[in-house]
């Protein structure tokens, strides 16, 4: 984050604001919506500025700005034209730590003006960081359109009996469940409806009837976050991620992905990385059964689907056992995902009737899998953690009578910004990947589907 964002309570106290123009007259009508006390140093004020800031809290001074006139102020804006004015109050203003905005001028300022949508008491904030505000305000205005104008009735009718549940129940979890149940419920649809006695009613007998105890017991999802693009989550996987109270994740699970999840869950990175498990998996199973007998929602994520190559039927075995209760949401695994953004596709009418998905994982320096099924004609084979194996695969296939010839790719980071895709035959892939620095995750593809590469590529 470039910068960190934070509602600023400026009410009743004083705030500087240099300039009298029509930029000036802008950021003065937006102080006033929060209630700032304006001094005002400009040599000439415009009459509607003027008019603005008669009310005797605020202070016109009309002059050239001084390094005095930062004194005792909580906020700084320059909003002039004259860009030496504008560094010197940005240097006077560094020199006594007030934060200051210079208008159009980033490289001064120690804080910016997010786009708003204003629901007030509720505040939602859009920033790009100065990297955009036409981007952040196009956001800012989808926004509007998908949040009700009664949100901000809403909230401060949900505010009047905060401190009631507070005081009625007293666990943490307990109050975010209970709220949860209240806003997601008809609650909030009767208030918006302007039924706002029933809506009252309605929370009042939800308040006596709620029974702690039933929250006691969390629950875990197993969900498969895809093979990395984002975009490739379900409706579901999401619902669920922001619903989480923790989240274990493991290594294929991308930052932008886990940036999806609730800003505040906690999260647990528990491995795995080839020969580096970061938690051995009785571990990460026993923590799940834990968790949730804490009471938590707990989100165990994993890349492509959880019950592919995944281990996630061991895990749930245990909750199974412990009578926890789970869901499982499947991802979009590593071979659909490659397999369509490479332009390759898995089974077609005129070269594989059958696709076969294998993994390549060695063992003792071997990988033991059935070579004698896997040469049959007719099949695409996709084989996942086959890297370090390649050469191995490549030389049993043609050993047991695949011919040498047949296309395989390779594909590295698919779905993401950094796939590649290197592509050669079981004869000359072991090469061409052992000369370039291939990354970590890859998937290969075996069969004449490969060939399609060519045509119907469309990354
Ligand atoms: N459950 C996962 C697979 C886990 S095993 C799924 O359904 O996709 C880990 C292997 O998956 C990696 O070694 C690699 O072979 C493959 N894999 C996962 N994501 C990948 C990606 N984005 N690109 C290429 N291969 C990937």
């Amino acid at each position: 984050m470039d910068y960190l964002p934070l509602f600023y309570k400026v009410e009743g106290r004083q705030v500087l604001l240099v300039g009298g123009g029509q930029i000036a007259l802008r950021k003065a009508k937006f102080l006033l919506r929060a209630g700032a006390n304006i001094k005002l140093v400009a040599i000439e004020v415009c009459t509607e500025l003027e008019k603005l800031l008669s009310a005797s809290e605020h202070k016109i001074i009309s002059r050239p700005y001084e390094s005095d006139d930062i004194n005792s102020v909580i906020l700084i804006i320059a909003a002039t034209n004259d860009l030496k004015l504008n560094q010197q109050i940005a240097e006077n203003a560094a020199n006594k730590n007030i934060p200051v905005n210079v208008v159009d001028q980033p490289a001064l300022c120690t804080y910016i003006f997010p786009s708003i949508v204003d629901r007030s008491p509720l505040l939602i904030a859009v920033s790009s960081g100065g990297n955009s505000p036409v981007l952040a305000r196009l956001l800012r205005s989808r926004l509007e359109t998908i949040i009700p104008s009664g949100y901000g009735a809403l909230t401060s009718f949900l505010g009047g009996y905060r401190a009631r549940v507070k005081i009625k129940i007293d666990s943490f979890t307990g109050r975010m469940r209970f709220w949860e149940r209240v806003i997601n419920g008809p609650v909030a649809e009767l208030f918006l409806a302007g039924k706002t006695t029933q809506a009252d009613a309605m929370v009042e007998s939800m308040l006596v009837e709620f029974d702690a105890e039933e929250f006691s017991q969390g629950e875990v999802y197993l969900v498969g976050a895809g093979p990395g693009d984002p975009d490739l989550l379900t409706f579901k996987a999401l619902r669920l991620m922001q619903q989480a109270d923790v989240v274990l994740f493991d290594r294929l699970v991308s930052q932008e992905i886990l940036n999806m999840t609730r800003q505040d869950a906690d999260k647990i990175h528990v491995g795995k990385q080839r020969q580096n498990h970061a938690m051995p998996q009785e571990e990460i199973s026993s923590l799940l059964v834990k968790l949730a007998n804490s009471g938590k929602r707990v989100l165990r994520l994993k890349g492509g689907d959880p019950f592919i190559f995944g281990r996630g039927g061991e895990e749930i075995e245990e909750l199974a056992l412990s009578k926890i209760p789970f869901q499982v949401v499947p991802g979009i695994t590593a071979a659909s995902g490659c397999s369509s953004y490479a332009g390759i596709p898995l089974t077609h009418r005129d070269y594989a009737q059958s696709v076969t998905f294998v993994t390549g994982h060695m063992k003792n320096n071997q990988c033991d899998l059935d070579w004698g099924n896997l040469v049959q004609e007719g099949q695409t084979v996709v084989i996942y953690m086959g890297l370090i194996s390649l050469p191995f695969i490549c030389e049993q296939l043609i050993k047991h009578g695949r011919a040498s010839k047949t296309p395989i790719a390779l594909i590295q980071q698919g779905t993401t910004p950094n796939q590649k895709i290197y592509i050669g035959t079981l004869r000359t892939l072991p090469e061409i990947i052992k000369a370039n620095n291939v990354q970590a995750p890859t998937l290969i593809i075996v069969g004449e589907v490969v060939d399609l590469h060519d045509k119907l590529a469309w990354q």
